[in-house]
């Protein structure tokens, strides 16, 4: 209705949940559809985690919680940073929010003024856009291709930079193209920031152990970087506890304050019982999740090799995350089984309709040249998924 507010008319509906209705409503109508566009784990969460929930639920966990979330696993995240990070983090440095999302939310409503521009880097995780402009901000996409992995060079980033730039904010690895940063491409990128004092950082780390490369490297702990970068993770994906809604944030204090400030008139503190068990699940040894990692790196290469047969998949390697992000632009212009195909979502229409296959349009991630494809799905799944796709586009 036209009542609505200007800030919420404005804003759009993220893709990959819209996709994800979409391919329900289909499968109401009896359509075998494969989802292949959601960002969430196919795997359950390990024991001991569920038995530390349980326990909380005896032990009457059950009241108000501390806004910026329990003083242990404020501890136990302050441990986690130096063991993973190595990055000193005080407790409070520290907030506990309602998964990630909402410690991206706070921090564009506490850091950033109407006007003041982010840069983003292309592709770039759905929500970071909607977030900025809806803290009345201005998202400054960097246009990033397969060419260079989908990562922005120091070059492009100076060039992104005016007077108004206040942040940057990316993911490493990086929803939706996998793309894990280096320490070398950090330091690179710290460089140019050097010279911009007043320019802040948001880096999502939230997919840090889902890494094949191995060493994850913060841009926080690269010199000069620690008082200007807001450190954002989560459990959401290395536990497979989407649901639980536990985010988190390292941060320079002044920022954590202001966090805290404002997620005490918005939601209070995070959940209780999952506050209890994701002190469980950081306090884990990472052996304890190794075993989705290297499930999730069989799948990568599975479809790597898979996709690649099809003509007119063009791939980068992912080094992380779980996602897959072809460039498919080379079918634009083409007509197939009667549908003409312009553009990333025409693409991504055609394969939910023709295919019966469920990816997301690179549009909603700032590339219109590529889809996304999560191989979080069994083995077999996906083995069915991209031979039908195959077939649909040959
Ligand atoms: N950041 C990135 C890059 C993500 O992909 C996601 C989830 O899809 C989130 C943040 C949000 O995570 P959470 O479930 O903790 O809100």
């Amino acid at each position: 209705s036209n009542h609505l507010s200007d800030r919420i008319q404005k804003m759009s509906t993220s893709a990959t949940l819209a996709m994800a209705a979409k391919a329900r409503e289909l499968r109401k109508e009896g359509k075998d559809i494969i989802g292949l566009s959601l960002g969430e784990p196919d795997f359950n969460i390990p024991d001991f985690i569920k038995e530390a929930a349980k326990k909380a639920i005896d032990e009457n966990y059950s009241s108000y919680t501390p806004v910026d979330g329990y003083a242990d696993l404020k501890k136990a995240i302050s441990k986690k940073f130096k063991r993973d990070n190595d990055l000193d983090y005080t407790t409070s440095q520290i907030v506990v929010s309602t998964g990630a999302k909402q410690s991206l939310f706070n921090v564009a409503m506490v850091v950033l003024n109407p006007g003041d521009e982010v840069v983003l880097p292309a592709p770039y995780w759905v929500s970071y856009s909607d977030i900025v402009k809806l803290a009345e901000a201005v998202p400054v996409e960097v246009t990033t291709s397969i060419d260079t992995d989908f990562k922005m060079t120091p070059e492009q980033l100076e060039a992104a930079i005016t007077p108004k730039t206040k942040m940057v904010w990316f993911s490493s690895p990086c929803n939706p193209s996998g793309s894990v940063y280096s320490e070398t491409e950090l330091k690179g990128l710290a460089e140019v920031l050097k010279k911009y004092p007043n320019i802040f950082v948001v880096s999502d780390e939230i997919y840090e152990h889902i890494n094949f490369m191995g060493g994850h490297v913060s841009i926080a702990g690269v010199e000069g970087m620690y008082d200007r970068t807001i450190t954002i993770n989560g459990v959401s994906k290395a536990f497979a506890m989407t649901g639980w809604r536990i985010g988190y944030m390292g941060a320079p204090e002044w920022i954590a304050k202001g966090c805290t400030k404002l997620q005490g008139q918005v939601t209070s503190g995070a959940n209780a019982i999952a506050q209890r068990a994701v002190i469980a699940a950081l306090e884990a040894p990472k052996s304890k999740i190794q075993f989705m990692i290297d499930e999730f790196h069989q799948r990568r290469d599975l479809v790597l090799e898979l996709l690649g047969e099809i003509k007119g998949f063009k791939l980068n390697v992912p080094e992380g995350a779980f996602y897959v992000f072809p460039d498919i632009s080379d079918f634009f212009g083409k007509t197939l089984n009667g549908t003409k195909i312009d553009n990333a979502s025409d693409f991504a229409l055609y394969l939910l309709e023709h295919a019966n296959v469920a990816t997301v349009t690179g549009e909603a991630f700032g590339n219109p040249n590529c889809i996304r494809i999560s191989y979080a799905a069994s083995e077999k799944e996906l083995r069915e998924a991209i031979s039908r796709i195959s077939e649909v586009v040959n």
